[in-house]
C-alpha cells in the first residue's frame, strides 16, 4: 500500500439520493471567533449556516486567557507590532499580510467593541499588557483572564440576532463535496438525523487547530484537526504544518487536564524557578521570562532534563494580592481548586501544544486553492505567523480573516446571483473493524508519540519512525468506516500526525517553533522557504 492509498477521499460511504438535502448561500465550518465574524459579515450577501461539532461556545475562542493584540495604545506604532510579528515569526512571514493585518487590526477590534464587547479599562481607558516578543503594551484583555469568552459571548449575541443566519449544533463536517476543483458544500453527520448533505454556493472552513493530537495540549478536545484533513482529502493545498507552537506554562498537577496558565502572568512579572528555587531564564536568553515562547519552552525542557524533575515552577507571590484577584481571576481560581493558593504557593508548570501555525494555505482574502472554499482562524495559514505566532496574534488573525472571508463572500453573492447545482454522489460502504475501544487506546497511543517525537525537540532519526509507526496505524484505520464522531476523529488525528511529521521531517534545520537536534541552526541558505503539502506531493516555495 503506497502512502497516498492510505487517505481515502471521504470518511463515509453514501448515497446522495437516500439522504437529506440543505442548501444555503454560506456554510461557515466552526464557531469560534474566525467562524462567527466571518459569518456576520456574509450575511450581508445571503443566508448563512454555520455548522459546529458540539456547543456553539465549545472552541479553543472560549479557552483564550491572554487577549488580542491590535496598536490601540497612544504610545504603540504600527511599525513597532509589525517588527515585533516579523521578528518572531524569523525570516518567513508573509509580510505584505503582516503588514495589513496589523494595519486593519484596530479597526476590527473598534467594530467588537460597538457590537458590545467590553474590554478592561484603567482610570475609564482601555487597559493594555505586554506578553513575551512584544516591544510595547499593545494586548488587550477583558475580565482579567477571559478575553475569549468576552470576545465568544459578543459574537454569539450578533449572530443569534441576526435572521440571515442559522446555527446547527451538534453537527459534525465530515468531508467537502467537490467537482471539478470547485467545492459545492460538505457532508455532514447530525446526532438526530444520521448523515445529511448541505450545499453551499461558498464554503468557509473555520475549524480550528489540531492541539489535540499531543498528549500534553492546552487545546479543548473539539481541536481535532478535522479541517485540515478535510481539506487534505479534498487536494487542497496546506502550508507549513510543521510549525506546532508550544506554550511554556501548563498548569502540571499530575492525572489532570493540562490548562494553561497565561502568558501574561509573565508579562506581569511572574518569573520561572527550578526545583531548586533558582531563577533561570536569564541564562537561556537577555530576555528572560519574556523571551518569545519556543525558547522560553525549550529553556524549561532543557530545565527539567538538567533538574531531573517533571516541571518547574511559575512564581507570583511578589505580585500584590490585589493585583493577581484583578487580573488573574480565573487563574488563581483554577490553581485554587487544586489546593495551589497563588499568593503564597509557587505554580508547577510545563510546555503543552498550544497552537497549529500551519494549516489551509490562504491569500489575503482567505481564499484556499480551491474554488469557492475559503479558510479563516486557526486552521488557515495565512503568513501572518512565519515560523512562530507572536502571543495574541491569534484572535487577531481570526478577526481580521473572518472579516476578509465573510466579506469577500456576501460581495461575491450580491454581485452573482446563482443557483445552487446539488449532484448525485455514491461513495461505496467499507469494512468496520475495530471497536470504540480500541480506538481510545490508539488515540492515547497516537498523542503519546507525538509529544515523545514530533513535540518541543526533534530528530530526524525519531520523526522517521514516527512516521512508520503513525503509516502503520493509518493503513488500517483509514481503511475503515465508523459511524461516530471518535473514529473520524481519530482518523483525522491520523491524518493530520503524518502530515505534521512528513513535513518536520523533511525540514532539515531550526527555525521559529520547529526544533531540530540534528540540525540546530537556522539554514536561509536552503530553508528560507515554506513547504506546501497537497495529494501526497511535496512543494518547496519562497
Ligand atoms: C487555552 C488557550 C488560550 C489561548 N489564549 C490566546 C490568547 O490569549 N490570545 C490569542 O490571540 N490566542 C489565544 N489562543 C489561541 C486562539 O484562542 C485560537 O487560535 C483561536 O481562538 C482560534 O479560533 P478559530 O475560530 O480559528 O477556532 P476555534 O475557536 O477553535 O473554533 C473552531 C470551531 O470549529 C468547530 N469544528 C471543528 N471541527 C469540526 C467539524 N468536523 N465539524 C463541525 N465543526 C467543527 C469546533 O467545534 C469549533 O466551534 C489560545 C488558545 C487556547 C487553547
Amino acid at each position: 500500500m503506497t502512502r497516498e492509498n492510505i487517505f481515502k477521499r471521504y470518511q463515509v460511504s453514501f448515497d446522495s439520493k437516500t439522504l437529506q438535502h440543505i442548501f444555503t448561500d454560506t456554510l461557515i465550518i466552526g464557531s469560534g471567533v474566525a467562524g462567527l465574524s466571518s459569518a456576520i459579515h456574509a450575511s450581508k450577501g445571503g443566508s448563512v449556516l454555520v455548522v459546529t461539532k458540539t456547543e456553539i461556545n465549545e472552541n479553543c475562542t472560549e479557552h483564550a486567557q491572554g487577549g488580542i493584540a491590535a496598536k490601540l495604545n497612544l504610545g504603540d506604532s504600527y511599525k513597532s507590532h509589525i517588527d515585533d510579528t516579523l521578528s518572531t515569526g524569523q525570516g518567513i512571514c508573509n509580510d505584505a499580510v503582516v503588514s495589513s493585518v496589523i494595519r486593519e487590526g484596530p479597526k476590527r477590534v473598534k467594530e467588537l467593541i460597538s457590537w458590545g464587547a467590553k474590554f478592561d479599562k484603567e482610570n475609564g481607558k482601555l487597559a493594555f499588557t505586554k506578553e513575551g516578543g512584544h516591544s510595547r503594551p499593545r494586548i488587550l484583555r477583558a475580565r482579567g483572564d477571559s478575553t475569549g469568552k468576552e470576545i465568544e459571548e459578543t459574537l454569539i449575541n450578533m449572530v443569534r440576532k441576526n435572521p440571515q443566519i442559522r446555527v446547527f449544533e451538534h453537527t459534525f463536517a465530515l468531508d467537502l463535496l467537490v467537482s471539478k476543483n470547485s467545492c459545492d458544500g460538505i457532508i455532514a453527520w447530525r446526532s438526530q438525523e444520521g448523515k445529511i448533505l448541505i450545499w453551499a454556493k461558498q464554503t468557509i472552513l473555520a475549524s480550528g487547530g489540531c492541539g489535540q493530537v499531543y498528549r500534553e495540549t492546552t487545546n479543548p478536545e473539539i481541536a481535532t484537526g478535522d479541517g485540515i484533513a478535510m481539506a487534505y482529502r479534498a487536494g487542497v493545498r496546506l502550508q507549513d504544518l510543521e510549525f506546532v507552537q508550544f506554550h511554556p506554562t501548563t498548569l502540571y498537577v499530575a492525572g489532570t487536564e493540562r490548562v494553561l496558565i497565561s502568558e501574561t502572568v509573565r508579562g506581569e512579572g511572574g518569573v520561572l524557578r527550578n526545583k531548586d528555587g533558582e531563577l533561570f531564564m536569564s541564562k537561556y536568553h537577555p530576555s528572560a521570562e519574556l523571551a518569545p515562547r519556543d525558547i522560553v519552552s525549550r529553556s524549561i525542557v532543557q530545565e527539567i532534563r538538567r533538574t531531573d524533575h517533571t516541571h518547574v515552577y511559575l512564581d507570583v507571590r511578589h505580585i500584590s494580592k490585589e493585583k493577581l484577584s484583578n487580573r488573574f481571576p480565573k487563574i488563581k481560581k483554577l490553581c485554587a481548586s487544586f489546593g495551589i493558593d497563588i499568593t503564597r504557593q509557587l505554580i508547577p508548570v510545563h510546555p503543552s501544544a498550544h497552537y497549529m501555525i500551519g494549516g489551509v494555505k490562504v491569500d489575503q482574502n482567505g481564499k484556499t486553492s480551491m474554488k469557492n472554499l475559503y479558510a479563516c482562524g486557526e486552521v488557515s495559514c495565512t503568513g501572518l505567523h512565519g515560523a512562530n505566532r507572536l502571543g495574541s496574534n491569534s484572535l487577531l488573525e481570526g478577526l481580521v480573516f473572518g472579516y476578509r472571508t465573510g466579506n469577500m463572500v456576501g460581495k461575491k453573492l450580491e454581485e452573482k446571483k446563482e443557483g445552487l447545482s446539488p449532484r448525485s454522489f455514491k461513495e461505496p460502504s467499507k469494512s468496520h473493524l475495530y471497536s470504540e475501544l480500541d480506538l481510545e487506546d490508539l488515540k492515547n497511543s497516537l498523542k503519546s508519540l507525538m509529544w515523545r517525537s514530533v513535540g518541543i525537540e526533534r530528530d530526524g532519526k525519531y520523526l522517521k519512525e514516527a512516521i512508520k509507526n503513525i503509516e502503520h496505524w493509518s493503513k488500517y484505520i483509514i481503511s475503515n468506516e465508523f459511524s461516530s464522531p471518535l473514529g473520524w476523529e481519530v482518523q483525522n488525528m491520523l491524518t493530520v500526525s503524518i502530515l505534521i511529521s512528513s513535513s518536520a521531517s523533511k525540514r532539515c534545520e531550526s527555525r521559529g517553533v520547529h526544533y531540530r537536534l540534528d540540525h540546530p541552526d537556522t539554514d536561509d541558505k536552503h530553508w528560507k522557504k515554506h513547504i506546501i503539502v497537497y495529494n501526497g506531493k511535496y512543494d518547496f516555495v519562497q
